[in-house]
Order: C-alpha cells, then structure tokens, then sequence
C-alpha cells in the first residue's frame, strides 16, 4: 500500500516511523522549509555572539521511565537533558508563591483555605463519572478537587498549556484527564505510569524531529499539498506542481489546513474541522544576569484575571543549559491566547515591567526577541467530542488526520497515542 503523508510536524513523523516499521512504503510532504511544525529550535547567539537558542514551540517533554516517548527516544538515540524537578509559583494577589509539590508542602501552602485543602484531598474517594454528557475542564477539576481547588489553580494551569480558560475548554483538551480518572482516581492514574519528568532534547527540541526524520526517507520541504481529488479507489493530491497518486493519504495538518483540503471529497469532516478554533499566542524572549531562586526554577504561571493577558514565564535556561550563554538566564513570558491582553502590555516594555512586577529583583534584559505563534494551540472549546466524532465519521476510505487537536495537546500526547494506533 502508497501512503502519502502530508505535514511533516511532529504528527507526520511520527505517523511516518510507524507506517515504516510495519514494512508500507511511505511519501511525506511538508508546506515550509524545515521539518517539526511547532517543534523547532532558533539560533540565538548571546550579546558578544556566543552560541545559545530558543524553541518556538515547545520547551520539554514530559517522559516517565519506561513509556513510549522513553522508548522512542532511545530507539532514535536522541541524547537530552533531564533537569529534575524546579520549583514552580503561581502569581496571586501581587506576589509569586511556590506551588507545594507534596502533600506535606500542600497543607502548610497560603495557596488554599483547609476547607479547599481536605476537599482536595478527598479526591482518590470521589465517584467515577460516566463520559457523557461532555463538561468543560473547569467542571471536571471542581468535580474532582473541589471548587477551591479549580478556582485557585486550575486557571493558571490551564492557561500555562491551553492559553486558553478552563471554563470554556472541553475535559476532552487533555484526554489525561479522563484516562486518570477512569483508573478509579486521579492520583491512581497519574502514578501508574510512573514519575513523569520533564525532557528537553540536547541541542533543543528541534533535535526531536531531525532525530525522527533521520530515521525515516527523504522528506520534500517547501511542497504545500493544493488539493485532493478521489480517482477511482485511489487519491489524487497535487502540490507545487507535482501530482501523486496513492493507496491512502494522512492529513497531519492542523484542523483549518486539514479542512481546506478536504472541502470536497468529504464536505461534512471539512465542515468540521473548520469548526475547530486554535489560540495564538506570543512568546516574549529575554536573557538577565543570573538571579538566585528563579535561574533553577521551572518558571511561574499568573492566575488569569491578574495576569491580565501576560500569562507567566518559562526559565529555559534552567531546562536547557546550552540555551542561554553562562551567567545569564534566559526567560519565555506567555502573552495573549484566548485570554483580553491590557493595554501596554504586549510590547517589549510592557512585558519586561510586567516581569520586573512579579520579580522585583530581577535586572534589566540585557537581550529580548518576540516569537509569534499564529494560530498555534487548538482550543478545544466544550462540543469538541461531537466535532471531532463529525469530522472523523465524514473521512473517506482511505483518508486519516492525526493531530493534536486528536489525540491531546503535548507531544507525549502523540506519542502515547500514535504508538498503539491502526491507521485507515
Ligand atoms: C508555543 C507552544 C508551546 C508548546 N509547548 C509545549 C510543551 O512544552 N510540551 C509539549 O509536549 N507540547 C507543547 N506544545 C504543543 C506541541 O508543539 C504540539 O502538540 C505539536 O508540535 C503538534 O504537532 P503536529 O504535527 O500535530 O502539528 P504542527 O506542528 O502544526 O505540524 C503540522 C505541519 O503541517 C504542515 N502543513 C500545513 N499545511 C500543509 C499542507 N497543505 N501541505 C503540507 N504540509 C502542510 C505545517 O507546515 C506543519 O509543519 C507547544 C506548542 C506551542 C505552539
């Protein structure tokens, strides 16, 4: 069987890597000049030119011992940094506070009353609720923790992943969830997997693709797939002034790209998947003089209406030492998504005052530089689930789509997903 794969981002490589093993020949496409979609890596050298880099996309990977990005990370020999677990602060009232990573640190946290503490607490003996009808992730986290719990953290956990508000987010955002929860409890879920830690690849995420692509046949850069046309039982796709006819065509393209192409062929997945809505947001860089504390920090997260459209900051260079050169500390800061940014915040200046707000000690940015992501995150807004069931009942013979707006939102959500899967 011919399978031409369209889109070359994390979606279609990894589709790529298991078409392969299982012996079919494969073909793959991808619209711009690099391969990884989201998943790429930029130069960014230090004031005097010294080598560092920051990721457009993701920052990490979060990998248990044992799991499927576990394996398919030593089976691609991708060499990574494991930085351990940082502390991370949720921006409330004014001021950062650590977020408790035991329970010991919970009960002492300002972060929530006792009440909201022991309700927390009681998850592992709440009920298992069947799956429909569908619920927004704001009420599945009121269901499970307690509503102190989804007011006060859930928010800005959210917004660090989605961009977007848990209120307005269908449960099925992050598929996690109801997996966790189906094991009896969320607790039960979370560590049956084992410890999951955060992964950043040497060389920054970018090595992930090229790492996959290594593994995989010439992939054609710069080759935007223009249309797909059924011919007899095969699929006609032309692009670029080429034309392919093949057994079977993966669309791993977002939603909106996926629907464009197939307008005709399958006018009910197109309406679909045109349905589906992606969050943009923009990502503040900058490098500072090393300050203690926050440099071995994971970052911090802003509870929403506070943030007031800054949604937190990353330290990439605690994650990824080769990011930054020595003794500075570099910084992504979050702007925008699906949440009203204030006036005179989304600029340079704004967003370094805003920081130098929650991090008084912080110095001056002695380097900054914006990255846009148009349209980067899907949103998985509450009627997700009968979107998806439409778009994916309208797909012909012979016609798939695999993406994150599918299978969940994080690369480890691919993945896990992608492993186990039986194309059509
Ligand atoms: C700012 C940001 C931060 C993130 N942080 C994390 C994180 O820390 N951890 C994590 O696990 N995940 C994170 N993610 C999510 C992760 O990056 C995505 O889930 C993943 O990269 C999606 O991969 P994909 O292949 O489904 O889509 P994409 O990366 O969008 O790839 C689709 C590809 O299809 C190509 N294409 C489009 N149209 C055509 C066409 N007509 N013909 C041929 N090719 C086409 C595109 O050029 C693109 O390369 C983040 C994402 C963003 C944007």
């Amino acid at each position: 069987m011919s399978t031409l794969i369209l889109g070359a981002g994390i979606s279609g490589l990894l589709s790529a890597w298991h078409l392969q093993r299982r012996g079919e020949s494969i073909e793959i496409w991808e619209a711009q000049g690099h391969v990884g979609g989201w998943v790429q890596t930029l130069d960014w050298a230090g004031p005097s030119g010294e080598a560092g880099h920051l990721e457009r996309g993701p920052q990490g990977v979060l990998v248990a011992p044992g799991s499927p990005c576990d394996k398919l990370f030593t089976e691609i020999e991708l060499k990574v940094h494991r930085p351990g677990h940082g502390a991370r602060w949720l921006g409330r009232g004014g001021k950062l506070i650590p977020v408790p990573s035991h329970p010991v640190q919970l009960m002492l946290s300002p972060l929530l009353s006792v009440g909201a503490k022991l309700r927390m607490m009681l998850e592992p003996f709440q009920a298992v609720r069947p799956a429909e009808p569908e619920e927004t992730l704001f009420d599945f986290a009121a269901r499970r923790l307690g509503r102190g719990a989804a007011e006060t953290m859930m928010p800005a956990m959210v917004a660090g992943i989605l961009a977007a508000p848990p209120q307005i987010l269908s449960v099925d955002a992050m598929p996690k969830l109801r997996e966790w929860e189906a094991t009896g409890s969320m607790v039960k879920g979370m560590g049956k997997g084992g410890r999951s830690e955060m992964v950043v690849p040497k060389g920054g995420m970018g090595s992930l693709p090229k790492a996959l692509s290594a593994k995989l046949p010439a992939i054609r850069t710069g080759l935007r797939a223009e249309s797909l046309q059924r011919e007899g039982k095969a699929w006609r796709v032309t692009g670029g002034g080429e034309t392919r006819l093949v057994d079977r065509v993966i669309l791993a393209l977002p939603a909106f790209e996926a629907a464009a192409l197939l307008g005709s062929a399958a006018p009910q997945s197109a309406t679909a998947l045109a349905a589906m809505p992606y969050t943009s947001v923009k990502l503040y860089n900058s490098r500072h003089e090393n300050l203690e504390g926050l440099k071995d920090g994971f970052g911090f997260l802003i509870h929403p209406p506070e943030g007031k459209g800054f949604l937190g900051a990353l330290v990439p260079s605690w994650m990824d030492p080769d990011s930054a050169p020595q003794g500075l500390m570099q910084l992504r800061a979050f702007i925008g998504g699906a949440f009203p940014v204030a006036p005179g915040v989304d600029s340079v200046e704004g967003v370094q005052a805003t920081l130098q707000h929650w991090v008084p000690e912080l110095s001056e940015a002695r380097q900054t530089r914006l990255v846009e992501c148009p349209n980067a995150i899907p949103r998985a807004e509450l009627g997700h689930r009968a979107r998806l069931a439409q778009a994916l009942g309208g797909l012909p013979e012979g016609v798939d789509w695999i993406s994150n707006a599918r299978f969940g939102p994080g690369v480890r959500d691919l993945v896990e997903s992608l492993e186990a899967y039986e194309f059509r």
